[in-house]
């Protein structure tokens, strides 16, 4: 992360960074080409692939890692748990405060300097479970 460094800012990375702030489903590179693509359609899935890559490597979005899957892209880059559908594989944030004791605690057992953590819950969300019922 190159957190506070100047980047420049094109009309296609500015457009991909509008889109990310208004949705909270955490997309894939992919799922911000489908949105894009009607808005911009000569840009390619490679291009929005590279500027989310570049927009999280600079701190203003981040990148989320959840279970093996595809990575995901998020605009709110405050410290807050996911909750991933083990069925359908959605992402959704979790509204509760974060636990910045586990941070202290991890640094007095590893001696690591804590830089961040991550939670993310596992679970089946309300609309699988209404099919599986
Ligand atoms: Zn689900
Ligand atoms: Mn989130």
């Amino acid at each position: 992360m190159i957190a506070g460094s100047k980047l420049r800012m094109t009309k296609q990375r500015q457009l991909i960074l509008e889109e990310l702030r208004k949705v909270t489903s955490h997309p894939t590179a992919d799922d911000m080409y489908q949105v894009l693509r009607k808005k911009m359609p000569k840009i390619s899935l490679g291009t929005v692939y590279r500027n989310l890559e570049i927009l999280s490597d600079t701190g203003i979005i981040q990148k989320i890692d959840v279970g093996g899957t595809q990575k995901r892209f998020d605009a709110d880059i405050s410290t807050h748990y996911h909750i991933r559908c083990t069925i359908c594989g959605r992402v959704a944030d979790v509204h509760m405060e974060p636990h910045m004791e586990l941070e202290a605690e991890a640094q007095k057992l590893t001696d690591y300097e804590i830089l961040h953590h991550r939670v993310e819950y596992i679970g089946i969300c309300p609309e699988c479970r209404k099919k599986q019922s």
